[in-house]
Formats: C-alpha cells, sequence, structure tokens
C-alpha cells in the first residue's frame, strides 16, 4: 500500500477517473472490478488500521498490470478531511462513490458515536469538500433501507418518509438528506442509492447470510457443531452485491442527478435464507441452530421491502440474483474456502 503516494504518470488521457471510499469493502472490491473492466482509473481511499484488511483487492494489488497503473489506494480516514482534499485535488475523478462507514446496523447500538462520526458527520465533510473543488465530482452516496425503519407503507420507494430505529439509520438518514440538500442548494451532481440488503461471498461474517452460510458449509464438513442466531423472524430484501454495483455506476451515467431504491422487491425472514442455504448441502437447519440473546437486537427496522420500480424504468436496471441462488452461491464459496 502506497502512502497517499498519486500516480505522477495520471494519464490526461480519456480514461475515466473514479475515487472510491470503503474500496477495500463489499461494495467497494466489487465496484472496483467492474470500473477497471471498463476502463477507468480507480483511487481508493483505506483507512489506516494495524491490520491490513484488503484482502478483497489482493487479487488486484498484486496484479502487476493493474497496481500503481490503473489502481491506487491512499489512506485516510473517514474525518482526516486535510488529507481527503489533497487525495480529491490530486486525483481530480470525474466520478466519487462514498461506500465507507461502519455499516453494522447491530454494532452501531454498541458503538453509536463512531458511527456517527464516520457515516453521518464522514459524508457532510466530503460534501464540504466538493463544494468547494474547481473539478466536481458526480458523487454517489450508498444511503440504506434502514432510512426507513419501520415505514407505513410496503415496499418503500423514494418517497417514502424517512423513520430510521437504529443508530445506523439516524446516521444514514442525516447523510442522505445532506446528499439532496447539498444536491438542492449547491448545485452537485449527487445521489443517494437507497441500499437493500445485498450481500455476497464477501459479505462480513458477522451478517446474518454470511454467518449461516459459513456454519452450513462448516457444518456439513464436520468443523462446526451449531450456530448461535438472533431473531429468525426478521425479514430483510436481500439481493446479490455485485448486481447492486453496476445499479451505482448506472446512476452517475444519467444525465441528471436522482435517487433510486434498489432492491429485489421480495422479502424473506432469516429462516428462510437458513432453509436456502442448508439445503444447498443437504441438512435440516434445525438441528444445528439455537437462539441467543446476545443476538438480538433493541429496536429494528421492519417491513423492509424496495420497490425498485423508478431503477427499472430510469436505469434499465433489476437484480437478477434472488435468494435461494444468492444463498447456494455464498455457501459454495464457503465450502471451497474450507477446502
Ligand atoms: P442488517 O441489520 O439488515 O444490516 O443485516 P444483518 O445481516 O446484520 O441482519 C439481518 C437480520 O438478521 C436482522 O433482522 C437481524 O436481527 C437478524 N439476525 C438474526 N440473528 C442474527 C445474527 O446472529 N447476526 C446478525 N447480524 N443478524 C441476525
Amino acid at each position: 500500500l502506497s502512502s497517499n503516494r498519486l500516480p505522477l504518470n495520471n494519464p490526461t488521457s480519456v480514461a475515466p477517473v473514479a475515487l472510491i471510499t470503503g474500496i477495500t469493502g463489499q461494495d467497494g472490491s466489487y465496484l472496483t472490478e467492474l470500473l477497471l473492466d471498463k476502463g477507468y482509473i480507480v483511487h481508493g481511499i483505506v483507512r489506516r488500521s494495524s491490520t491490513t484488511a484488503r484482502n478483497r483487492l489482493d487479487k488486484l494489488f498484486y496484479d502487476g498490470d493493474v497496481h500503481e497503473k490503473r489502481l491506487f489506494l491512499h489512506y485516510a480516514d473517514l474525518d482526516d478531511s486535510t488529507t481527503i482534499r489533497r487525495i480529491l485535488i490530486s486525483s481530480r475523478p470525474d466520478e466519487l462513490y462514498h461506500l465507507a462507514g461502519q455499516s453494522h446496523v447491530g454494532a452501531s447500538f454498541e458503538i453509536p458515536e463512531t458511527t456517527c462520526r464516520f457515516t453521518a458527520m464522514g459524508t457532510l465533510k466530503l460534501l464540504e469538500i466538493i463544494r468547494d473543488l474547481d473539478k466536481q465530482p458526480k458523487l454517489l452516496h450508498i444511503s440504506s433501507s434502514e432510512i426507513f425503519g419501520r415505514p407505513d407503507t410496503s415496499p418503500q420507494n423514494e418517497s417514502t418518509p424517512m423513520r430510521p430505529v437504529t443508530p445506523y439509520g439516524v446516521a444514514k438518514t442525516f447523510a442522505t438528506q445532506m446528499v439532496t440538500l447539498y444536491r438542492n442548494s449547491f448545485d452537485l451532481f449527487a445521489c443517494n442509492a437507497i441500499c437493500y440488503n445485498h450481500e455476497s461471498p464477501r459479505r462480513g461474517e458477522s451478517f446474518v447470510t454470511r454467518k449461516i452460510t459459513r456454519a452450513a458449509a462448516a457444518i456439513s464438513q464436520g468443523k462446526q457443531d451449531s450456530l448461535s442466531l438472533g431473531s429468525l423472524d426478521g425479514r430483510r430484501d436481500w439481493g446479490f452485491a455485485p448486481d447492486y454495483v453496476e445499479a451505482m455506476w448506472r446512476m452517475l451515467q444519467q444525465p441528471d442527478a436522482d435517487d433510486f431504491v434498489l432492491a429485489t422487491g421480495k422479502d424473506h425472514s432469516v429462516r428462510d435464507f437458513l432453509d436456502a442455504a442448508f439445503q444447498t448441502v443437504g441438512l435440516d437447519w434445525e438441528k444445528y441452530v439455537q437462539q441467543d440473546a446476545r443476538y438480538m437486537r433493541r429496536s429494528e427496522g421492519a417491513q423492509l421491502v424496495g420497490d425498485p420500480s423508478k431503477a427499472a424504468a430510469n436505469l434499465d436496471w433489476t437484480a437478477t440474483t434472488q435468494l435461494p441462488e444468492l444463498a447456494k452461491i455464498m455457501v459454495q464459496a464457503d465450502l471451497d474456502a474450507l477446502k
């Protein structure tokens, strides 16, 4: 990892330039692959920590044709405004994908201040930096279905009132409304991708889908005997992350900045996901799963199902991977990792 070293040969050719915050995360890594495939030069901002949480990018990082030629990583925390400004000034991105933030809803009850510092204030700081730039990139902010909390209507669309019920949801609501405010008041090309849950083999291990698929794989190989979960009744609209980063890119190719709900439009319970995952390995989950109060939430969103019809109409996008296939892809990847 180069520390804020910028390419001296940043080509002035026609290759579009993207900057990604949260590049080491699930979405950041898929988006990087998508943009490199499309011929972009990609800059990514990486949080400095004592461990290198960069494994999702490792394949690209060790690819001599890509790393430091078309992919550049820079260290900064989201609250290092000066450093982030410097990276923006030197990399001169056409598109900025703001994906970084503390993204675990359950953890946001334990660390609400950190959640707000990065997710809420981090976004405002970024908007303030962009506002002052001569060359202003188009901005995509990844928002979340958690902004709706417990909505009156289901499915939700771009005009459903925001009524968050978790610290993460409150922080995302602040960030989402600031993005809209800067679009309207300062004429920035700034968009919110209101994403429902999207999963993949790269999903963090503490999210319920990945926790389940890793356990299904390990139990089937005799490497684990049980799985502790919280509420099995929680319902979510679960899609496949690579589908979602495609929509994010399409949003920035539109003539005007706008907000879009990105979702499958179908909701399932944690039980449904357990059924699909354990079916892949031919086991009955009820024999292995126990409920544990540690994983119960103080409060959580309910009836969160997205209406993706605006994205279908304007972006020509639909989430094509549905839950049974998603669970299968994830279990298979976890089985491969065990071998
Ligand atoms: P998010 O909360 O929607 O961002 O996604 P999660 O994957 O963390 O949680 C999805 C649903 O699974 C919620 O309704 C959780 O309450 C429920 N859930 C049940 N057991 C667990 C668990 O052990 N871990 C997590 N993370 N969620 C769980």
